[in-house]
């Protein structure tokens, strides 16, 4: 790291550490009281001047810095340390390393040890019964800790508040100064003073930081008070908003609801021309979106099974149809509350969480993409023209989110679509609540970035032994020409064991040169220019590497793994482009920096405590925000059989914005599954979307504060989220607050922006945005409860709480979210205090997903969950999106021995079979069925010993229970009806879903059983309780 002009990545400010999302300020990361504190002083010093944090600066742009450090160094002729490698003979033929005095290489293979290839999981004895009195519930259950919400005198709760690097010094820069960076700082500081940014009407001023060109939030400009009630109340006097919902099926047994108060008045009609958008909306309002069903008061210990048949749908929002037809498709973005509590106070009551779930990258079908020379932006908060403002006339409109009246542009008056001038309020910005702008030169801080592809590659002898290398050198082969971009796709190739391996693949060359860096000390990278490569003009050296590979290293007899000094090399080779670096490690590294020690003891896998969920050194961590200082995202594949300390190499995807992909014990004979699925998961991480130096903000209506958040990226300035890469099976989620009472609005907004430079060398910034009304009464919070996101968004903060604090008080929380809520509920909605567990209808799965999620592997006790796969868990928590998360949870059984074409959907000309979906207990399995289990990533077909004759034949393909294979994971394509509705159904699952779910056929002696029923969540196992037993635990603490 002495290296000149290289930004020394353990020059991190420590101070930075917690600046980061989920890393949130320990001891209070579930908080969501009021920030007015902390939070708030920070971003007012953020407006006086950024300090953005920002890192990668372009070369072209630093006048003196150097930030192609490599060049210097590039004279690797006259290392010692790196031999060209001269004797290469083409393809098929095995590359031989010339003698490197460190690394001497005999031919005599070593016959190592194949990795013991352990059970898929435990032997987990789920579902069998207990000795009576062994685990009684609630026994050992703590009291309510209270522990997520609502301290309003807590100082502490905001996550970057007392961590923000300190400012001061700042402000006194003039603008377009670079700063370099020093000892303290992480990355390439670039501090602009605070001129501002918006001119007028969304024509900006070049900009010099990512947080200028998004915009910062509307706390960086002067406050816009909103002292004028009448001026807010007009907010788009137009939405006459909440409309007179509830009161056309009197809720039963409820108190709260004022009735009297639903009756709205519209607002003066001042600009009655065309309509404006949504906000045309006239008093004359007959939103009832709430089905009767949703007010009823359930008593789950009568009505214990509330699953519905069909996968649940998200509530829809108490809005007008015509504001809510317009708005965002939830899937892409949700709340977990879809009615907005007016005050704190009344969201403490509540004590629920509130907080935003977001798939922003998600594959769109359809996607209007807006190309102007204007983007039309709030002049204050910089919030993108959406279909929730309100025109005040034709030539000016009103920011939903912070109320500022701004001008519409001359150009916005021409509407494209339409060819009609004058209609504003007609243009796609106005209509769509998903679009996508086609950003100008204003929003790029340097020349798009082209796509850049490395892929780092552990060859040592436990790798080799996996044979992965022949699975993704094929892919990759297979996929070259699908790799998103253009004619400036860059790719290169690392490998590493001992030593680090690099591939010149310069046009011209008649092959591959191998150039082996010994010295891992002090990493350096030779013939730099020469390793990423323009992959249309060194295509087919590419191909020819690809194909040599696999056998380059099959006699190699090292053992060791020099990750942390390939991850260096990795990353001085992508810093003066950025782009996306794919690890492969099958191991636990062992040279060099960043080497780890086994830290997993068997014996305390089932203990709750003195587990090692934290990262053993924060080498990984500084260098993935190395990584995202100069936009390169790290993707890791750990394929690894023994313990690999994921919870510490897990943080370079993390905070680098990327993801971690884990195949336990992959062996290309021993484990054909993971095979199969590293096969097609790979397929799809090749050739799907990917953006490249990204960044994310999320607005949202004054009033509201958005504090932590999860998700895998690094918190640049005070909300701005660096992205190196997005890709669209990230999933992101936030915590909200509700700051200043929004008594004086009915609606509140939310918008999320994400600016990104797309493979085609565009840049682009997809802007989603939400709708939610206020209310003001506490039964309206409950009957607008979203349980899925409220259960996504408890497991976020339970993975941050079982990291800062201990995965017991994970649990611990999670079980006192469904008393404190469902307690809040009784005292202050229920008028009269019936016996029983009486729920709001919204929440009656609430207490069966978190009982769910405290089985998920992620926090599940009790049973042997190996580390790694524990961890891997609380990443895929992190990072997925929530209908993903909640199939993981809370997974879909149905019956498939008698699929009937009663019911089934049509796509394509295929006919798909919807059984229902059945309770998660083996009350609902029977030995004469087949039942298949959907949970997520896996695929569990479970066949009962008497299974009917013609479903093992018809669909199965074998004469008898006997004759089913031991382990079958595919399904014959049989010349039957039977089989044909079984595989359509099964292809279609898939098809739901970026990733590859393996199936496993599993007979009823298959040692498999016992995964299948770990998802038995309804069932009582060693160590965890029953749904009933939960439910009367709850009901106990809640009526007390
Ligand atoms: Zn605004």
């Amino acid at each position: 790291m002495s290296q000149p002009g290289i930004p020394a990545s353990s020059g991190a400010p420590t101070g930075l550490q917690a600046q980061n999302g989920a890393a949130s300020a320990s001891g209070s990361p579930y908080t969501n009281g009021p920030v007015q504190n902390a939070l708030m002083s920070s971003q007012v010093s953020v407006s006086q001047g950024y300090n953005s944090q920002l890192p990668g600066s372009y070369p072209h742009l630093i006048p003196a810095k150097t930030l192609n450090p490599v060049s210097e160094q590039s004279n690797y002729g006259g290392s010692q340390s790196v031999s060209p490698l001269s004797n290469y003979q083409g393809p098929g033929q095995t590359l031989y390393r010339p003698p490197v005095a460190s690394n001497p290489m005999t031919s005599s293979i070593r016959s190592g040890p194949v990795p013991q290839m352990p059970l898929p999981t435990s032997q987990n004895p789920a579902a069998t019964p207990m000795p009576s009195g062994s685990f009684l519930p609630g026994t050992n259950l703590p009291p309510p800790l209270n522990w997520q919400y609502n301290y309003p005198s807590q100082t502490n709760h905001c996550p970057r508040a007392s961590s923000q690097p300190t400012m001061s010094g700042n402000t006194n820069l003039t603008g377009h100064q670079y700063v370099s960076s020093g000892d303290t700082s992480l990355q390439n500081n670039f501090m602009k003073s605070g001129v501002p940014s918006n001119t007028n009407n969304g024509s900006m001023v070049v900009h010099n930081s990512y947080d200028e060109i998004e915009g910062g939030g509307f706390l960086a400009t002067p406050q816009l008070t909103n002292k004028n009630p009448t001026m807010s109340r007009s907010v788009g006097y137009s939405y006459p908003s909440l409309p007179p919902g509830y009161q056309n099926t009197p809720p039963p047994s409820t108190t709260g609801m004022p009735l009297s108060s639903l009756n709205y008045p519209s607002g003066p009609q001042a600009f009655t021309q065309t309509p404006l958008g949504a906000n045309h909306l006239t008093a004359s309002m007959s939103g009832l979106s709430l089905h009767p069903e949703g007010l009823r008061v359930i008593n789950l210990l009568q009505e214990r099974n509330m699953l519905p048949s069909t996968p649940l749908k998200p509530p829809v929002p108490n809005l007008h149809e015509d504001i809510q037809k317009l708005n965002c498709n939830p899937e892409l973005f949700r709340c977990t509350l879809t009615s907005i509590p007016q005050t704190q106070a009344l969201l403490n009551k509540a004590k629920l969480p509130l907080g935003l779930l977001l798939h922003p990258f998600k594959d769109l079908v359809q996607l209007p993409v807006v190309t102007s020379s204007t983007i039309v932006r709030c002049r204050s908060c910089r919030t993108y023209i959406n279909p929730f403002v309100s025109f005040l006339d034709q030539r000016r409109w009103k920011c939903n989110l912070c109320y500022r009246v701004n001008d519409v542009p001359e150009e916005f008056m021409y509407n494209p679509l339409t060819r009609v001038y004058g209609e504003p309020h007609r243009r796609p910005e106005v209509q769509n609540a998903t679009i996508e702008f086609m950003a100008p030169s204003e929003y790029m801080l340097r020349p798009p970035q082209p796509p850049v592809y490395l892929f780092v590659f552990d060859v040592s002898h436990n790798a080799v032994e996996t044979g992965y290398l022949n699975s993704v050198c094929q892919s990759l082969l297979d996929n070259l020409d699908l790799l998103p971009g253009n004619t400036r796709t860059k790719i290169g190739f690392i490998t590493f064991d001992s030593t680090i391996h690099f591939y010149s693949l310069q046009e011209g060359l008649s092959q591959p040169q191998m150039l082996i860096v010994s010295d891992i000390e002090d990493v350096f990278i030779p013939m730099p220019e020469n390793l990423l490569v323009n992959l249309n003009e060194s295509k087919e050296l590419v191909q020819d590497l690809l194909k040599s590979l696999p056998q380059m290293f099959t006699k190699t007899l090292e053992t060791q793994s020099a990750l942390g000094p390939a991850l260096q090399a990795a990353f001085k080779l992508m810093s003066p482009t950025g782009g996306r670096m794919s690890v492969f490690q099958t191991q636990l590294p062992t040279l060099g920096v960043g080497a780890l020690k086994p830290r997993e003891e068997p014996n305390q896998r089932s203990s709750a405590k003195d587990i090692h969920l934290t990262p053993s050194t924060d080498f990984y961590k500084k260098l993935a925000l190395d990584c995202s200082g100069q936009q390169v995202a790290v993707d890791l594949f750990l394929l690894s059989g023994q313990y690999s300390d994921l919870a510490s190499l897990g943080c370079i995807s993390r905070y680098s914005a990327g993801s971690v992909y884990y195949y336990p014990s992959y062996h290309h004979q021993h484990n054909p599954v993971q095979v199969q699925k590293l096969h097609k998961e790979l397929q799809r991480y090749l050739t799907r979307k990917i953006g490249f130096e990204a960044v994310m903000r999320i607005r949202c209506t004054k009033g509201l504060s958005i504090h932590t958040f999860h998700g895998n990226f690094f918190v640049r300035s005070t909300d701005l989220l660096s992205l190196p890469n997005v890709n669209p099976d990230a999933g992101y989620a936030v915590q909200m607050s509700v700051e200043e009472s929004l008594t004086d609005t009915q609606l509140v907004s939310f918008q999320s922006a994400l600016l990104y430079t797309s493979s085609k060398g565009e840049r682009r910034i997809r802007v989603h945005t939400l709708c939610l009304p206020v209310v003001s009464t506490l039964n309206e919070v409950f009957l607008g409860a979203d349980v899925q996101a409220i259960s996504g968004l408890l497991a976020n903060m339970a993975v941050d709480r079982s990291v800062t604090a201990s995965l017991s008080d994970a649990r611990d929380a999670l079980v006192n979210a469904v008393i404190d809520s469902l307690s809040a509920y009784r005292s202050s909605v229920l008028s009269n205090q019936q016996p029983g567990l009486m729920v709001p209808f919204s929440l009656r799965l609430f207490p069966l997903f978190v009982l769910a999620l405290l089985k998920q592997k992620s926090f599940q006790t009790g049973t042997n969950a190996r580390l790694d796969e524990r961890i891997f868990a609380m990443c895929q928590v992190k990072n997925q999106p929530l209908v993903y998360l909640m199939l993981t949870t809370h997974p879909s059984l149905y019956r498939v021995d008698n699929l009937s074409d009663e019911g089934a959907i049509n796509i394509n000309d295929r006919t798909i079979p919807q059984p229902p979906i059945l309770q998660l207990s083996v009350e609902k399995l029977s030995r004469d069925g087949a039942f298949l289990m959907d949970a997520g990533s896996v695929l569990m077909l479970w066949v009962g010993k008497n299974c009917g004759q013609n479903f093992l034949s018809q669909v199965l393909g074998v004469q008898n229970y006997a004759l089913i294979p031991q382990t079958m994971t595919d399904l014959p394509e049989l010349d039957t009806p039977e089989s044909a509705r079984t595989i359509a159904f099964i292809s279609w699952l898939r098809e739901q879903r970026p990733f590859y779910p393996v199936l496993y056929v599993i007979r009823d002696e298959s040692p498999m059983k016992a995964n299948f029923l770990q998802y038995m969540v309804e069932d009582r196992t060693e160590s965890a309780l029953s749904y009933y037993e939960f439910l009367l635990h709850i009901q106990q603490q809640v009526n007390k």
